[in-house]
């Protein structure tokens, strides 16, 4: 058995966020790493955006050997065991912990056929089968309106590669985007020359030698090289909930990224924490809050005593457009749109019980501190006082 005072499962970017805020309070004692993939920790990010665009490969990888972990990668942790204070992996490996961070993430939801023929982007080996598909192929159907969706159709179409976007929302974006931005996405999309097929349900996948057919609902199946798909994350509780841990559509953590069990933290995709600028509990899969919370429960491991406070924001680009946005954007509430150019330039509040929850900047920048305060303010606010508030 190995044993070490700072043990952390999952290989991502929170995970390597702590290895740094552990490092910033402690610079001797180990840190052991277990990470279900073969890559040591990378930016996932540019896996969807900048190496679609020229940036370097070599440029993902974020050093978390050097920075002071021992990486035990390739190994999937099975079982945790509080009383004994261990964690078994999938070779037979048990390694003791006196602090144990849950960085797990979460785990692509699944279409229930297709297999594997369907590629659910989400890892750098994800990236690697996607980019030899796209030297290779030239067709490609892309399920799904959201994150990965879109950034993935753009970045095939960069390639100059034929997309056929389909998911069932109206638009694109139309969890987080007012209907009308959402539908411009889509309309947009089209100009750059992608097809959007929005409102169909993709209702199977026929293998066709080396091409697949798309089936979708009122549609004449589509023949393509290779199928893509983005359809959510489902965070990786299970290993937690087997332990006893409290969980709730993720691990639930204190404001000291604490769970239930006082000597075991969780953080990233996979934490529920509670926000105190919103006054609840939430959880967030964005590059932010991995960075962020994975650096505050490294420092918490590590005995820092101060609570958690960041409200993360995130960003995305998609062709010439571009945004920032910070906490709750839900476009089934009251929504108010200051547009300086429609769609193009402008900010988006989004709000709740006469406060603002969430604040879209479209191709605005330098605005989330503002946003951010914004969100603190405990209003109540009218919708015609937020006209201009942030300056576009
Ligand atoms: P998402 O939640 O953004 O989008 C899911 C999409 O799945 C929905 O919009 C819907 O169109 C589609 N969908 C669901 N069921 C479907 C079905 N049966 N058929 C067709 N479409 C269906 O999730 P994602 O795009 O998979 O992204 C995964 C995670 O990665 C998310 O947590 C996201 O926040 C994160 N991510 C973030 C960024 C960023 O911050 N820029 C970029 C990429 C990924």
């Amino acid at each position: 058995m190995t044993s070490y005072p700072y043990l952390i499962v999952g290989g991502g970017m929170t995970a390597d966020a702590a290895v740094r805020g552990i490092r910033e309070l402690d610079d001797t004692r180990p840190i052991g790493l277990i990470g279900a993939e073969t890559d040591a920790p990378y930016a996932r990010p540019p896996l969807s955006k900048g190496l679609w665009k020229g940036e370097p490969l070599e440029g993902i990888w974020r050093g978390t050997g050097q920075a002071g972990a021992l990486l035990h990668l390739g190994r999937r942790v099975t079982a945790i065991d509080l009383a004994a204070r261990t964690v078994l992996d999938d070779h037979g490996h048990r390694y003791g912990f006196e602090k144990l961070l849950l960085a797990t993430g979460g785990r692509p939801r699944r279409l229930p056929f297709g297999g594997d023929d369907v590629l659910y982007f989400r890892t750098l080996e994800d990236y690697r089968r996607l980019r030899t598909l796209a030297d290779r192929g030239a067709r490609f159907a892309v399920i799904g309106g959201g994150f990965i969706g879109s950034e993935i159709a753009a970045a095939l179409a960069s390639q100059n590669r034929s997309v056929t976007m389909l998911f069932p929302e109206e638009g694109i974006g139309s969890r987080v985007f007012p209907a009308d931005l959402a539908r411009f996405l889509a309309g947009y999309f089209e100009e750059k020359g992608v097809e959007v097929l929005a409102r169909r349900k993709v209702t199977n996948l026929v293998v066709k030698g080396l091409d697949y057919e798309v089936h979708a609902d009122g549609e004449s199946p589509r023949e393509v090289d290779a199928v893509v798909a983005g359809l959510g994350i489902v965070p990786e509780t299970e290993l937690a909930a087997a332990a006893g841990l409290e969980v709730d559509d993720g691990i639930v953590v204190d404001e000291r990224l604490r769970t239930s069990h006082p000597l075991v933290f969780a953080a990233g995709d996979v934490a529920r924490f509670p926000a105190p600028t919103l006054g609840s509990r939430i959880r967030v899969e964005h590059e932010d809050n991995a960075v962020s919370m994975g650096r505050a429960a490294g420092r918490a491991m590590a005995g820092d005593d101060s609570p958690y406070t960041h409200l993360p924001f995130f960003y995305s680009d998609l062709f010439d457009l571009g945004y920032e946005a910070v906490g709750e954007l839900d476009p089934r509430g009251e929504v108010v749109a200051d547009w300086k150019v429609p769609f193009r330039e402008g900010v988006v509040y989004y709000l709740s019980a006469g406060r603002v929850r969430g604040v879209l900047l479209w191709n605005t920048w330098g605005q989330v501190d503002a946003a951010r305060a914004l969100i603190a303010e405990p209003g109540p606010v009218r919708p015609s006082e937020l006209v201009g508030r942030l300056p576009a």
